[in-house]
């Protein structure tokens, strides 16, 4: 069975004193991290060796019924083991030259910035960990409200409670089996990505730029000059700058939900999902703004994932293939400028718009690929020419898929 690794994340309402014991349970977090991080460097010094999480627990072990560190006793245990378990493979992959990632830092925290993005992982032993009547049971913590708005597939294996712009988060991944995959497929459709309509698809889908984020965004730039008149460090400072991470957070979260409302319609509407690859759009320099906006890349990632737990099947063509300006009926390539919203063929004189155009190229080309890899063939029997290597079973689809209708006044607008 194959199975997708998702994170459900919840809003938590603690009270003040709770409130207070969860900032004080992330300090600890970082305080067994630096601490243990310390213990592997002092190590290094000696015999250039490193500690791992074997020693790193013992290490707690020992420490803590000595004095001045009661506060390892107060922190949930599983919690600190748990961090010794993550700087153990952040070691092993600092120290990894293949890998080539950053060996662990020590977290530092100012006194300003005391509540940033805090975070611990309880970790779920003899369902000490639960979700019961609304509330959350953490170790040591007991029952925090929670705004569970969805169920959870699973059980829970461990949850990692977060700070984040003035609330707390708790987060849970969760195992989720894909459905297996579709022997018939059922349509193919392309999209081009866009500037004025995030999305296009070869089957008549658009979906206007969305008008909120422009409008969190002005008020994003307001905040910010209100923020660089205050004197740093100041109490009026601290305020914006909060009210500043809060409306960062709102523009993620307003990103988030749109992203996800279009990666579902377009994982629903047929079973053949054809992108293009997001870098040849940054290559281009297309529209640095919607690039830098990252919405796009956020609709890739999540179509992705989506079609691939309803069984269907998820392409992206590659970074040279030329989608923009070639025609829909004959193939012929034409250049256009930034403005050139309709073009008209220089072959066969058929007028398109260019966005539908290379929706309709997009879709065609993520068919060829996918007929010449083998990895589905038409329902007719057309036999695709030359097969490259592929191990999985060859699926059938036919073009019978679901059609969009424009709407009226998206016509209009487009
Ligand atoms: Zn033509």
């Amino acid at each position: 069975m194959i199975t997708q690794t998702l994170r459900y994340k919840y809003r938590l309402d603690p009270s003040e004193a709770q409130a207070e014991q969860l900032a004080q349970f992330g300090a600890w977090n970082r305080g067994v991290w630096n601490l243990l991080l310390c213990e592997t460097t002092q190590q290094y010094e000696k015999d250039k060796t490193f500690l791992f999480y074997k020693q790193f627990a013992d290490k707690l072990k020992e420490l803590k019924p000595q004095s001045g560190f009661e506060w390892l006793k107060s922190f949930d245990s599983a919690a600190a083991q748990q961090v010794a378990r993550d700087l153990d493979q952040a070691i092993r992959e600092g120290t990894d030259k293949v890998n080539q990632k950053a060996f662990p830092k020590h977290k530092v925290t100012y006194r300003k910035k005391k509540l940033n993005n805090d975070s611990f992982r309880c970790v779920n032993t003899n369902n000490s960990v639960r979700i019961e009547d609304g509330r959350l049971r953490l170790p040591k913590i007991g029952f925090v409200p929670i705004r569970q708005h969805r169920a959870l597939p699973n059980l829970i294996k461990s949850c990692t409670v977060i700070y984040q712009a003035g609330k707390w988060y708790a987060s849970f991944t969760q195992e989720v089996a894909c459905r297996s995959a579709k022997e018939l497929l059922k349509g193919i459709v392309g999209y081009d990505i866009n500037s004025e309509h995030t999305v296009v698809g070869s089957n008549g889908y658009y979906v206007p730029n969305p008008k909120f984020l422009k409008k969190s965004k002005d008020k994003l730039k307001q905040l910010q000059r209100q923020l660089s008149r205050r004197k740093k460090g100041s109490n009026r400072w601290n305020k914006s700058k909060l009210r500043l991470q809060k409306q960062h957070k709102k523009i993620g979260n307003q990103r988030l939900a749109f992203a996800h409302e279009v990666s579902c319609t377009i994982a629903k509407s047929s079973d053949i999902v054809v992108f293009e690859d997001l870098n040849v759009k940054a290559m281009q320099k297309w529209n640095g703004h919607m690039i830098k906006d990252n919405v796009m890349g956020l609709i890739t990632n999540l179509t992705e994932y989506k079609v691939a737990r309803l069984g269907g099947v998820f392409e992206q063509i590659g970074r040279y293939e030329r989608s923009t300006g070639v025609c829909h009926v004959c193939g012929t390539e034409h250049r256009l400028s930034l403005k050139q919203r309709h073009f008209k063929c220089l072959n066969c004189e058929e007028v398109q718009m260019r966005d539908e155009a290379a929706a309709i190229t997009i879709e065609r080309k993520g068919e060829t690929k996918l007929s010449a890899a083998g990895i589905v063939v038409h329902q007719d029997g057309l036999t695709p020419v030359a097969q490259t290597k592929f191990c999985g079973k060859t699926r059938v689809f036919t073009r019978s898929g679901v059609k969009l209708q424009l709407e009226p006044e998206q016509k209009k607008a487009a």
